[in-house]
């Protein structure tokens, strides 16, 4: 069977949303927030940006790149005074690469400065940026963030707490905000809870970032998750909490468990690592197969792959080993170096793939460019069968809230079926685990198709 399929591009993955870390009451504040937004790198790497409070100004500095490539100097820490400070890591999602848009973004009210960081996307930004737009609000930048900066802005309200709320009212899709005043620290979850957001304890300052992996590497306690909906306002005074939206049920992003998340974060109340580990074993039981090995694709497949062998009792091993000192800038300039980019990653493992019947795991199949070529060279390693097993339902659909995911006709499984893609992708089989044991495995019960516990809709 022929069929046409674009192996060309290289863009083959769910890229990870924003990270966010504001601290509250620190006198190290600036540098505890460069901390955590390195454990948040995985979050995104377009760009990392730091706002701080020093009691009388704000300070900021934002730059293209990874947190440890700009925020490695001591003179940038300390011009960064202040017992007060926000970070984000941006992933583009929206709005170019452009130093303009890097977050925290940053407003002059009448009441005085306010900074926001912003995890997610807006559903219905760019209506509302035209409707601001024509009665004469001058957007600075292209991210839809600054929406929420002018809809604060143009508020009648009085207080903080008032604007925002009359802000996040007129806004739909998935947030999760760390917002920072000259004298107070504000979360806010979106009502269907799309997006982390964690609070913890350092002492006795505060901390609010999307995973638990942020607070570890700054030794702070995890506190609690902020719930969907909640709006907390942390001041030298104490903690509130408000829900101030209507209720609505949770859709919590399942995809956050399959890969977003760093897999030694709990979230929502559930290790990353074992829920993956979970995923992998309902995955042994759904789809069987008589093989030698089992061999994740690193690193997202691993947890996936350990749970698929214990369950399987077939022996684990790394079949594939990848290079962890692969630059983006190295992969990027030339055609002909960006077609090497999974052997610039990757290498099969002769010594343990030779002979074998190989059970290949990974954690999910976008595009399926990178499986094609991680399945040809587990063969010419010299395994003699692949079975794929992928620890996540067929991606058939684009991400619905802000997620940047292929479109949908560039989907591999929203246009062939399993057969058609083993094909494609030149595995002996291949089979995902199903969305109701998904379910099983991650909140220990099945689906309710009328009422989802999470958002799968890219599935
Ligand atoms: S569509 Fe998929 S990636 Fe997007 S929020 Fe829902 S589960 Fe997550």
């Amino acid at each position: 069977m022929t069929m046409p399929f674009d192996l060309s591009e290289s863009h083959d993955a769910f890229h990870e949303e924003c990270g966010v870390f504001g601290i509250f009451g620190h006198v190290d504040a600036a540098a505890h927030v460069a901390l955590g937004l390195h454990a948040l790198q995985h979050r995104g790497q377009e760009a990392a940006g730091i706002v701080s409070f020093d009691g009388e100004q704000f300070h900021a500095h934002r730059a293209l790149g990874l947190v440890g490539d700009n925020f490695n100097s001591a003179e940038i820490i300390k011009s960064l005074r202040g017992d007060f400070a926000v970070g984000h890591n941006r992933y583009a999602t929206t709005g170019d690469t452009l130093l303009r848009n890097v977050q925290p973004l940053y407003g002059d009210f009448s009441f005085g400065g306010l900074a926001v960081a912003h995890n997610g996307n807006l559903t219905n930004a760019m209506t509302l940026r035209k409707q601001l737009i024509d009665i004469g609000c001058l957007f600075q930048s292209t991210s839809d963030t600054e929406v929420i900066i002018h809809l604060i802005a143009l508020s009648k309200q009085s207080s903080v707490e008032d604007r925002l709320y009359d802000a996040l009212s007129r806004i739909e899709g998935a947030y999760s905000l760390v917002v920072m005043s000259n004298h107070m620290m504000i979360g806010v979850r979106d009502p269907l809870g799309v997006r982390p957001l964690v609070m913890g304890k350092l002492g006795d300052a505060m901390i609010l970032c999307s995973e638990t992996c942020a607070l570890d590497i700054v030794g702070a306690e995890y506190v609690r998750d902020i719930e969907p909906g909640e709006v907390v306002i942390i001041t030298p005074q104490g903690i509130r909490s408000l829900h101030p939206f209507p209720k609505q049920p949770k859709r919590f992003c399942i995809f956050e468990y399959v890969y977003f998340s760093r897999p030694d974060s709990i979230s929502e109340g559930l290790n990353v690592y074992e829920t993956r580990q979970r995923i992998g074993a309902y995955l042994a039981r759904e789809a069987p197969v008589d093989a030698d090995v089992v061999v994740p694709v690193p690193d997202s497949g691993i947890p996936g792959a350990l749970g698929y062998a214990k369950e399987s009792r077939i022996p684990f091993e790394l079949g594939i080993i990848r290079n962890h000192y692969v630059g983006r800038t190295f992969i990027e300039p030339s055609d002909h170096v960006r077609h090497l980019g999974v052997k610039l990653k990757h290498n099969g493992n002769r010594a343990i793939l030779e002979g074998k019947r190989v059970v290949l795991v990974d954690d999910s199949i976008v595009r399926g460019t990178t499986s094609k070529k991680i399945v040809a060279m587990v063969r010419e390693a010299g395994a003699t069968e692949v079975h794929m097993r992928i620890a996540s339902p067929p991606t058939t659909h684009s991400c619905f809230y802000g997620v940047d995911t292929p479109t949908r006709d560039q989907l591999l499984a929203a246009k062939y079926n399993v057969l058609q893609m083993a094909e494609l992708i030149g595995v002996d089989s291949l089979a995902f685990i199903s969305l109701s044991n998904m379910y099983r495995a991650v909140a220990g019960i099945g689906r309710d198709p009328h009422s989802p516990h999470y958002c799968d809709a890219c599935f």
